[in-house]
């Protein structure tokens, strides 16, 4: 493992979005949206997904600084195009799109064609901290990872639900999961010598339940050349029969709706759909009543008895935050073949990954 600092991690990435043709803002943003994953403990979604991402934009698959294009604009109903734009610009302005529409009650913002979004709480949370309730349904186009219940063809892709509920004075409950068992982006992680899967996340076309990552993956020896296209098995729909529901709702709301297009059967190009709904409460004279009965309800959650001796119950959200406070002190681990992919791809792009070493803080990153 190699822990490094946010702030030279922050930079490293943004210079190599910079250099593969990124405006500054943009791979500002992209950098941010990719360290706050990892922040959070979401590894799955973090700087790993860099080599990916500038793959994807030397392939033309993903296009710099795009701005969405609003293809329906129906007062309170909006349909945006991300125009295969990278998702932490296309998300983001949707997101502002949506409280701006939504000031006055409730807005529905459709998101198609956009970048890989990253972790969706990102934007719950940005919309929780302007006040608002927000539910997200979201699908990948042309990823086909997920067995529906009852099957072992993938059929779905990871389609995360999020829904943000902002708490006036303090931290807003933020629930955000692939509906896959776990996200692809940790099979990824599990495959660069990361954290090892939980058993039976994965089922093989002969039924079996495994936890190998490379069943999704195939044998690629190296991190660069491993695709989620080329293992034989699937991953698992999150709690059998209903999981595997709402990743279908999540399929046919952000994908059918949005005409973002559900995953295959066609070789479609990868590309977020996203359905979200936003709430002010305050605009409908809610947010009092809501605040005290909210707290009220989560007090009394928090004070069930913990089912081990040395546990505690936690509201959606609490567990990234905590993550968030730790690794902002410690500094992120990455696995060592995480690490050397994105050496490359900064080598790649003519930057001398060692030249962030300088500013890496207390803790070196490359020992
Ligand atoms: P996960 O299984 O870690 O679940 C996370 C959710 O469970 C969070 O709301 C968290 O607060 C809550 N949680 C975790 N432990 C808890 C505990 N002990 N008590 C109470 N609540 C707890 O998440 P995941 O399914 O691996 O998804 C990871 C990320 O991947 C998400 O941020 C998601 O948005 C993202 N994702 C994005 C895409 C995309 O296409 N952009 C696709 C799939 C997933």
């Amino acid at each position: 493992m190699v822990l490094i600092q946010v702030a030279p991690l922050t930079r490293l990435i943004t210079d190599i979005f910079r250099a593969e043709g990124c405006s500054d803002a943009e791979a500002g943003r992209i950098a941010a949206n990719l360290v706050a994953a990892n922040l959070t403990g979401h590894d799955s979604h973090g700087v790993l997904r860099t080599p990916r991402y500038v793959w994807l934009l030397r392939e033309g698959q993903l296009r710099p600084d795009r701005k969405p294009e609003i293809v329906i604009d129906a007062g309170a109903f909006v349909l945006v195009d991300g125009q295969h734009g990278f998702g932490q610009t296309i998300a983001p302005l949707s997101v502002e799109l949506g409280m701006r529409k939504a000031r006055d009650g409730v807005a529905v913002i459709a998101v198609r064609n956009s970048g890989h979004i990253g972790r969706v709480g990102d934007w719950a949370e940005m919309a929780a901290a302007g006040g608002f309730i927000s539910v997200h349904f979201v699908n990948v186009a042309g990823s086909q990872l997920v067995a529906p219940f009852g099957g072992v063809a993938r059929r779905m892709s990871t389609a995360p639900f999020t829904v943000g509920f902002p708490m006036e004075g303090a931290e807003p409950v933020i629930l955000d999961f692939a509906t896959s068992i776990v996200a692809e982006g940790k099979i990824m992680v599990a495959a660069s010598g990361g954290t090892p899967l939980p058993p039976g996340v994965l089922i093989d076309r002969d039924g079996s339940l495994t936890n190998d990552p490379l069943k999704l993956y195939g044998t690629a020896a190296d991190a660069r050349n491993r695709g989620p296209r080329t293992g034989t098995g699937a991953i698992r729909a999150m709690g059998e029969h209903k999981g595997s529901g709402l990743a279908l709702i999540c399929e046919l709301l952000a994908g059918a709706f949005t005409n973002s297009g559900c995953c295959g059967p066609e070789n479609r190009i990868n590309a977020n759909g996203m359905l979200s709904f936003y709430i002010n409460p305050s605009a409908l004279g809610l947010a009092q009543s809501m605040a005290a009965e909210a707290r009220t309800y989560l007090d009394w959650v928090k004070s069930a008895r913990p089912a081990k001796p040395d546990g505690e119950v936690l509201l959606p959200g609490e567990p990234e935050r905590r993550r968030r406070a730790q690794r902002l002190a410690e500094g992120i681990p990455l696995p060592d073949d995480g690490w050397a992919s994105l050496c490359e791809t900064a080598r790649a792009a003519n930057i001398d990954p060692m030249r962030y070493r300088a500013v890496s803080g207390k803790l070196d990153p490359f020992t």
